[in-house]
C-alpha cells in the first residue's frame, strides 16, 4: 500500500510538475504568462482564458506565440484532466514545430506527447517515442529541450521500474535544469522532485526525505503550490515507510489541502488514496475504504487510471480486511491486471506482495505462498535489471524469502498439529467412556469415532499437501513425471484390480508443441514458458475432470484419461487440437497461432495383457504414433486402436518401425486432423493403411 503510493504519487507529480513548467518568452507572451501563473490557483478560470484567446491566433500569429500558447493550454488541459484534449494539442504542437524545423520545439513536444501517454497508462510507447528523439535531443544542446527529455525519461522508467536508468536520467536532468537560462529554479525543483521520487522507488526513504525537504524549501521560494502539494505527499509517503504514521498523516493532509485549493483533482485523489492507506496500516478498514472510494471518485475525474487501480486495490484490501474476501480479492485482482497491462511493474509488485501478507492475514495459506511467489518472480525481475541493488532491498528479499518459509511451514504444522491434538484427546476420551458406560455410551462412542475418522483425514490432507511440491511442475502447476511414474507402478503391482478389463481400457495420449524453437525464438525463453502455461491451461480445461494432465517433457505433454474406450479418446483428441490450434495464443502484444501433434493409444492395449505390451512399450507406441504425425505435416493425433493380426507378429514391427507395421496392415490407425490456422500448411491426410 505505502509501496504503491509512494510510486504513484512520485510519477503523478512528476508529471504534473513537468507540465507546469512554462517556457519564458518576455514581452509579446505577458497575458500566456499571466494565465500560466493565474492556473496555479484557478485551473479552470485559466483554461476558460485560454480558449477565449483562441479566435486571436490566426496563421499570422508568430510562431513563438502560438507554441506558448499551445504549451500553457495543453499544461492547463492535464491539469484538468482533459487528457484526449490535451494529446489533440499536443499534436498540433507537434506539427508546427515540425513544420518550423524547429529542432527544440520538437523534443519539447515529442516529450510532453509521451509524459501525458504515460499519464494515461501508455508508458511502453511513452518510452519507444523518446528513445526515437533522444539523437536529436543531444544534437539541440539546448539545455531547456535536454532538461525536459531527461526528465521524461527518467519518470518514464521509473514507472516501468528501471530504477538505475531512472536515476542516471533524473541526475542528468538535475544537471541541465541548472543550466537553463530561465525557470532554473522551477525546473530545479522539478528534478529535485523526480528525485525525491527515484529514491523512494529504491526504497531509500531516508534520502528520500533529505531531497524533499530541500525541494519544499525551494518550492516556497518559486511560489508553485502544486509541487509543494506534491512533495507533501512523497514526504508522507517516505514517513509512512519509515513508520511514522502521525507525521505522514500529517504530510497527506498538507497536500489534500492544497489539491483542493488549486483545484488539481489528481493530487487530492493521491491524497486521499494515501490517507486510507494509514487507516489499512493501522487496520481501520471501514475509514480505509471510505478514503479509497474518495480517491477513486477523484481519480476518475482526473482521468487517472494509474490511480484508480490503485484506489481500486485499496478498495479491495479494505474489503478483505472487513471479512468480504472474494470481493475484495476480485478488486485487487482487477487493479493487478490493470497494472500488469499498463507494463507498471513497480506498481504489481507491490501490490501483489500486499495482497500476499493480506491472504496470510486471514489464513489463506496457500494462495499467500502462490501470490509472494508470484511477487518474488516479479522483484527478482524487476531487480535483475538494475545490477545495483540497495542493500534495503536485498534485506527486503531476504525477508520475503523467510516470510514463505514461515508461512508454508506455519500452515503445514498447524493442520498436522490440529489433527493430532484433536485425535490424541479423542482417543483418551472414548477409552474413558468405553470403560465406564460400555452399551449404553455405545452410540456416543460411534460419533466420536467418526470425528477421529475426520481427524484422521485431515491428517492425510496435510501429508498430501506435502507431497504436492513432489508430484507438480513448478511451471505449469501440472503433474510431473514422476507422479505418472508413481501412477503406472502401482498399476503394474496391482494388474488385476478389475478396473482394467478390454471394454475399459484407460488412455494415454502424449502430445509435443509444433515447431516450438520457433516460438522460443520468435518471443525468447519467457515468451515460451508463456506459451507453456497458457497450453497447460488450455489442456486442463478440455479435459474431463478425471483426467490426468503432465508435463512430460519441455514442450510434451502427457493426457492419462482412465475408463477411455476407443470413441471417447479420438473424441478426446479432437477436442485438444481444437484447444490449442483454434484460438492463438497471446503473448504480450503478439497473437501466436501454436498447435500440438499428439499419439495415442489404449492401455491395456488391443486387449494384450501388460506383460505382452506394458505401460513403457505402449508410451513408446504412442511416441511413434506422434512421430508419425510430425512427418505428416503436425497438427493432427494417430491413435493406434488395435492390432489386426497376432500380438507375437506385430510387436516385434511394431515396436521397431510403426511405419511398417502400418503397410504390412497389423495395426488399426485413426487420424485427426487439428484446425486449420496460419501456423502451418497442411499436408494431405496419411492414406489410410490396414
Ligand atoms: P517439432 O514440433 O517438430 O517437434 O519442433 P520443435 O521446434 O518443437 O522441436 P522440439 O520438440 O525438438 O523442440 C523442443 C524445444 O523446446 C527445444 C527447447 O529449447 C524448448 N524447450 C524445452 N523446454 C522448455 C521450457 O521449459 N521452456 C521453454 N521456453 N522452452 C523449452
Ligand atoms: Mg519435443
Ligand atoms: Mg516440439
Amino acid at each position: 500500500m505505502d509501496k504503491v503510493t509512494g510510486l504513484t504519487v512520485g510519477i503523478l507529480s512528476v508529471l504534473l510538475a513537468l507540465h507546469g513548467a512554462a517556457v519564458a518568452q518576455p514581452d509579446a507572451m505577458e497575458r500566456i504568462d499571466a494565465i500560466q501563473i493565474l492556473s496555479e490557483k484557478d485551473n479552470q478560470q485559466a483554461l476558460n482564458q485560454l480558449q477565449a484567446m483562441e479566435p486571436a491566433l490566426g496563421p499570422t500569429t508568430p510562431y513563438a506565440v502560438r507554441r506558448e500558447y499551445l504549451n500553457a493550454l495543453m499544461t492547463v488541459q492535464v491539469d484538468a484532466a482533459k487528457m484526449e484534449a490535451a494529446e489533440g494539442t499536443v499534436a498540433t504542437l507537434l506539427k508546427l514545430a515540425q513544420e518550423n524545423k524547429d529542432g527544440i520545439g520538437v523534443v519539447l513536444a515529442t516529450s510532453k506527447a509521451a509524459s501525458i501517454m504515460a499519464l494515461s497508462g501508455k508508458t511502453d510507447a511513452a518510452i519507444t517515442q523518446l528513445i526515437a528523439i533522444e539523437a536529436t535531443a543531444l544534437k539541440t544542446a539546448d539545455a531547456h529541450a535536454l532538461w525536459r527529455f531527461y526528465s521524461t525519461f527518467g519518470s518514464a522508467q521509473l514507472t516501468v521500474g528501471r530504477f538505475e536508468t531512472a536515476l542516471e536520467s533524473t541526475l542528468k536532468s538535475l544537471q541541465y535544469s541548472k543550466e537553463r537560462p530561465s525557470h532554473a529554479k522551477t525546473s530545479h525543483l522539478t528534478s529535485l522532485n523526480l528525485l525525491g521520487n527515484v529514491y523512494m522507488a529504491m526504497t531509500n526513504w531516508d534520502k528520500a526525505l533529505q531531497v524533499i525537504e530541500e525541494g519544499l524549501t525551494l518550492a516556497d521560494a518559486v511560489g508553485s503550490s502544486k509541487l509543494k502539494g506534491t512533495l507533501h505527499l512523497n514526504q508522507g509517503a517516505s514517513f509512512a515507510s519509515l513508520g511514522r504514521a502521525k507525521e505522514s498523516v500529517a504530510a497527506y493532509e498538507k497536500a489534500l489541502l492544497i489539491g483542493r485549493e488549486s483545484g488539481l483533482v489528481g493530487l487530492q485523489g493521491t491524497a486521499l488514496n494515501n490517507i486510507g492507506d494509514s487507516y489499512l496500516i493501522s487496520k481501520d478498514y471501514p475509514k480505509a475504504e471510505l478514503f479509497a472510494r474518495q480517491a477513486m471518485a477523484k481519480f476518475r475525474e482526473a482521468g487517472e487510471l494509474g490511480g484508480v487501480a490503485t484506489a481500486q486495490s485499496n478498495i479491495g484490501f479494505a474489503l478483505m480486511g472487513q471479512g468480504k474476501i472474494r470481493e475484495g480479492d476480485a478488486e485487487v485482482r482487477a487493479a493487478i491486471r490493470f497494472s500488469q497491462d499498463s507494463g507498471a511493474k513497480t506498481d504489481q509488485e507491490a501490490i501483489l506482495g500486499e495482497l500476499g501478507r493480506m491472504y496470510e492475514q486471514v489464513g489463506l495459506y496457500r494462495e499467500a505462498v502462490a501470490t509472494i511467489r508470484e511477487q518474488q518472480a516479479l522483484t527478482a525481475q524487476l531487480f535483475r535489471a538494475d545490477r545495483e541493488k540497495s542493500v534495503a532491498t536485498l534485506q527486503a528479499q531476504f525477508d520475503a524469502v523467510q516470510r514463505q518459509k514461515q508461512i508454508e511451514l506455519l500452515a503445514r504444522e498447524n493442520s498436522l498439529k490440529d489433527a493430532e491434538i484433536s485425535n490424541q484427546r479423542l482417543q483418551q476420551i472414548i477409552t474413558l467412556l468405553g470403560a465406564v458406560v460400555t452399551v449404553m455410551a455405545g452410540i456416543f462412542v460411534f460419533l466420536l469415532y467418526r470425528r477421529v475418522r475426520k481427524t484422521n483425514l485431515k491428517l492425510r490432507e496435510a501429508n498430501k499437501q506435502l507431497e504436492f511440491h513432489a508430484v507438480r511442475d513448478p511451471l505449469t502447476g501440472l503433474y510431473n513425471r514422476r507422479s505418472f511414474f508413481d501412477l503406472m507402478n502401482g498399476r503394474t503391482s496391482n494388474p488385476n484390480d478389475g478396473r482394467r478389463e478390454e471394454d475399459n481400457p484407460d488412455g494415454l495420449m502424449i502430445l509435443d508443441i509444433d515447431h516450438f524453437k520457433n516460438i522460443n525464438d520468435t518471443l525468447g525463453h519467457a515468451g515460451g514458458d508463456a506459451v507453456l502455461v497458457e497450453i497447460s491451461k488450455r489442456l486442463r480445461a478440455t479435459v474431463r475432470d478425471t483426467d490426468m494432465v503432465m508435463r512430460w517433457g519441455g514442450e510434451e505433454f502427457l493426457i492419462f484419461s482412465p475408463r477411455a474406450n476407443a470413441a471417447h479418446l479420438k473424441n478426446l483428441a479432437q477436442r485438444v487440437l481444437h484447444a490449442i490450434g483454434a484460438t492463438p495464443i497471446a503473448v504480450g502484444d503478439k497473437m501466436m497461432p501454436i498447435t500440438v501433434t499428439g499419439g495415442f493409444l489404449s492401455l491395456p492395449f488391443s486387449g494384450l495383457s501388460e506383460v505382452d505390451c506394458n505401460w513403457e512399450k505402449a508410451m513408446q507406441i504412442a511416441d511413434m504414433a506422434l512421430y508419425l504425425g510430425k512427418v505428416n505435416g503436425r497438427n493432427r493425433a494417430y491413435g493406434l486402436n488395435r492390432l489386426l493380426a497376432p500380438v507375437e507378429q506385430v510387436m516385434p514391427v511394431l515396436e521397431h518401425d510403426i511405419t511398417a507395421a502400418l503397410k504390412a496392415g497389423m495395426v488399426e490407425l485413426v487420424e485427426v486432423i487439428g484446425p486449420v490456422t496460419d501456423a502451418q500448411t497442411l499436408v494431405p491426410p496419411l492414406e489410410s493403411a490396414g
